[in-house]
């Protein structure tokens, strides 16, 4: 536990004094007949406004991941986890954020959206968290968030869990730890020590392993003070009714989902070795995630030349040097990827 650690302090001034949206609906307790309070059409299957407290996915995750309801907040993609993290904690112009790089472009992008600048701690031996490096930062008040991407994209490795502990008990601020690339790594989640640090967010998505990206559903688990917080600042409705069904259906459905996992693992193995028979490939970086981080001779020149056989590749935002990111695909489109890197 960070002793020294007080929320309150952390909170900006205006999200102090707010409270959470709730509805004439929400404050009525009983089952009603007639619903005359939102403005809603009387006719159709969609006519009402969704579940603004996503109970049911929250009372499955519950069991799942075994926390309690009220520590999970549920986001339009974990992307929406980001963007209220900045709004709770951070003041414009002000506060800062800080990040190990390379890592997730939308960090950046959050924090320039919201005016909060962003320090940028890079990784080192073979992407791990230089903490000597870090140590003067964990005692600046105007950091306010450290952000750990564990499996890190683009690099697919995980960061070391003392490093992450040391962090969590050694920072003032919030230790967002995402999650997203979790379940397909072997290293276990950090969920297990919410009640432990009651700085830590872990988030998780449905977009990955879940294979949701289209329905843009995320998850952030925490202590209740923090998930809280985000109650108070979230849209109210900010998961559709269709989206809410289509996770709880995948929720319901968790052996389909694994043996997907299963199998992304056994052709990431597969494509790997194809890709290691290639003279092009100058190294591939160990990977916890669904892709790989690939040292070429000349990413661009391998780029452009795979978009031409309408195969699409990650190559900017790599942020390092002369590597291209591949996403492992079903065996088909690894096949079609290997055989048109064969003819190069
Ligand atoms: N975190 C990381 C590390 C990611 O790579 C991504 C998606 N590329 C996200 C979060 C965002 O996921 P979501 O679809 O849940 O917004």
């Amino acid at each position: 536990m960070n002793t020294t650690f007080n929320i309150n302090n952390l909170v900006r001034a205006n999200i102090k004094a707010l409270k959470p949206y709730s509805s004439a609906r929400d404050e009525f307790k009983g089952t009603a007949d007639v619903f005359l309070d939102a403005n809603e059409n009387p006719f159709g299957e969609l006519n009402r406004y969704p579940d603004p407290q996503q109970s049911k996915i929250k009372e499955k995750l519950s069991t799942i991941k075994s926390v309690e309801t009220n520590q999970i907040f549920i986001g339009n993609g974990s992307d929406e986890v980001i963007d209220l993290a900045f709004r709770i904690f951070c003041e414009p112009g002000k506060d800062k954020v800080l990040t190990f790089t390379p890592t997730y472009g939308m960090y950046d992008v959050s924090a320039n959206i919201n005016n909060i600048e962003v320090i940028k701690q890079p990784l080192i031996n073979d992407f791990q968290i230089n903490l000597n490096q870090l140590q003067p930062y964990l005692d600046f008040e105007d950091v306010k968030i450290i952000f750990i991407c564990s499996p890190n994209n683009p690099t697919g490795n995980t960061i070391n869990t003392d490093d992450i502990e040391y962090i969590l008990e050694n920072f003032n601020g919030i230790v967002i730890v995402d999650e997203a690339y979790i379940d397909f790594s072997s290293q276990a989640s950090f969920i297990k020590n919410i009640n432990k640090y009651n700085n830590l967010i872990v988030s998780q998505t449905f977009s990955k392993a879940w294979g949701l990206a289209g329905v843009r559903v995320g998850v952030a688990y925490a202590s209740e003070a923090i998930i809280a917080l985000y109650n108070r600042v979230k849209p109210p409705y900010n998961v559709s009714t269709l989206n809410q069904e289509v996770v709880l259906e995948r929720l319901n459905n968790q052996f389909e989902v694994s043996k997907n996992i299963e199998t992304i693992l056994s052709e990431r193995t597969k494509l790997k070795d194809a890709l290691n028979q290639l003279d092009i490939v100058k190294k591939i970086y160990p990977t916890d995630a669904n892709f790989l981080l690939v040292e070429v001779d000349n990413a661009d020149r391998i780029y452009q030349y795979l978009i031409d056989k309408k195969v699409i590749i990650r190559n900017r935002n790599t942020q390092v040097e002369n590597c291209i990111r591949i996403t492992v695909g079903t065996n088909q489109e690894n096949k079609k990827l290997i055989e048109a890197l064969k003819n190069i």
